[in-house]
């Protein structure tokens, strides 16, 4: 493979990325660089995880160390679909562009008008942003696209997602035409080739290999839920959630759990704190300091679950976690791959979880059927069984509190008596290889536990 002293790039930039301890360029870095250095446009076709963020920030600060910002116009543009992606880039151009004396600015919600005004006026070399927050800095008279030498449309593909291509149209036509540009999709739909048709000019096409297989280091297995009672279908697969992470015990050091709406994101990251198991949300409707400060605990390992939809959670340059849970199976099968990835990472072991209930069969069928492969179904837990049978409990305690009234002698009679049950539970789930883990309705208060 070549060395990144073979690239044609700037010493300086040579020297950023020796200092961020690469040694080669990755297979998209590759391809992509020399053609981008060559002032060609790029249809880059990758995924995150690939290295494809310098693939693009590199060249593009090789070009810009020549030259000067002017008021009012960047000289080129990032548009990413979220602002995690957003800033992400902007620490990747911060870390190449160390040696060299380039300005750029963030627009994304969440970060004031005013400060990024003020950095505007004066002229910046990079312009990072999400589509919707370029327009109306646009829209507000305050910047002008002619000026743009170069630009990047990052995860074209969730652009297309979230609704954001009349934006992304919209933002082509208001840069030059002369412009060169580097566009990134991980799938290539009719929409996004329509748009590389219109806007690219003879691109080189730089695909890299799908991944459609997961790491072998990756224990995966599915639990096949069939919710007992339909009213309480939701909480009943909660409650499962939890019992899986038991069941992991120790081994789970950290893990990140997908939903696949926003909505079950922040119920299951209540729900599970309300239990104890320290955990926070990540999604797109969140604050954007929030999102920040939820993603440096994970990171620093002050926080043990992170609950993400896949839209805040793609692209995320997260450290490894030895535990990915689905939640839910992904509604895109190809989603599986991308989420189940946050484990297992650079050989470690990795397991993923993931829980099918009866409605998302169809779903899970497509997931297979993308990995040419079956995915080993858990017998750690038999959803005849455990779960009913807590639900039972629940339920029998439910009644129980409303007969017997909080803090009575006959309700502490209730819970010693309840106690019981449950270690009688817990025998028989022993017989159906739930190993020792203390289940958590044994180390917390029943009262506590009523409502999930
Ligand atoms: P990306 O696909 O751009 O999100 O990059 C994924 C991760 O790979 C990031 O943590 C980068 O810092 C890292 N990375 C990018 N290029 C290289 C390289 N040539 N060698 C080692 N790590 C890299």
């Amino acid at each position: 493979m070549e060395l990144f002293s073979d690239l044609k790039l700037n010493p300086k930039i040579l020297k950023a990325v020796k200092d961020a301890g690469y040694e080669k360029p990755t297979p998209i870095q590759e391809k992509a660089i020399p053609a981008a250095l060559d002032g060609k446009d790029v249809l880059g076709i990758a995924q995150t995880g690939t290295g494809k963020t310098a693939s693009f920030t590199l060249p593009m600060i090789n070009l810009l160390s020549r030259g000067r910002a002017r008021a009012r116009m960047p000289r080129s543009l990032v548009l990413c679909p979220t602002r995690e992606l957003a800033a992400q880039v902007a620490e990747n151009f911060d870390i190449y562009a160390k040696n060299l004396k380039l300005s750029k600015a963030l627009l994304i919600g969440g970060v004031s008008f005013k400060e990024q005004d003020v950095l505007i006026d004066k002229g910046v070399d990079v312009l990072i942003a999400t589509p919707g927050r370029l327009i109306d800095h646009f829209e507000r008279g305050k910047l002008l696209l002619t000026g743009v030498q170069v630009m990047v449309v990052d995860e074209a593909d969730r652009m297309l997602d979230m609704g954001f291509i009349p934006d992304i149209e919209r933002i082509f036509k208001l840069t030059p035409f002369t412009r060169q540009t580097l566009f990134f999709s991980a799938t290539m739909a009719p929409e996004i080739e329509r748009i590389t048709n219109t806007f690219l000019s003879a691109p080189v096409r730089v695909e890299i290999a799908r991944q459609a297989t997961a790491s072998e280091s990756i224990k995966q297995s599915v639990v096949m839920f069939t919710p007992k009672r339909k009213d309480r279908e939701a909480s009943e697969k909660r409650q499962l959630l939890r019992h899986l992470i038991d069941l992991e015990g120790k081994n789970c050091t950290n893990a990140i759990v997908f939903c696949n709406r926003k909505t079950d994101v922040d119920i299951c990251s209540k729900s599970l704190n309300k239990y104890g198991y320290q955990a926070a949300p990540i999604h797109g409707d969140l604050d954007q300091t929030k999102r920040t400060e939820t993603l440096e605990n994970f990171r620093e390992g002050d926080l043990r679950i992170l609950v993400a939809s896949d839209v805040a959670a793609r692209g995320l340059d997260i450290p490894s976690v030895s535990h990915v849970f689905n939640f839910d199976v992904p509604i895109h099968a190809e989603d599986y791959v991308h989420r189940i990835g946050r484990t297992g990472r650079a050989g470690r072991e990795g397991t993923a979880i993931m829980i099918c209930n009866t409605r998302d069969r169809k779903n899970f069928s497509n997931v297979e059927a993308l990995l040419q492969k079956e995915i080993p179904r858990s017998n750690l837990y038999d959803d005849t069984s455990s779960v009913h049978k807590i639900e039972n409990e629940t339920e029998h305690l439910k009644t129980k509190k409303i007969s017997s009234g909080e803090g009575s002698n006959q309700n502490r009679k209730n819970k010693s008596k309840n106690t019981k049950n449950y270690q009688k539970n817990e025998e028989s789930n022993s017989t159906l290889g739930l190993g020792e883990h203390t289940p958590d309705f044994l180390s917390q208060s029943f009262n506590d536990r009523l409502v999930s």
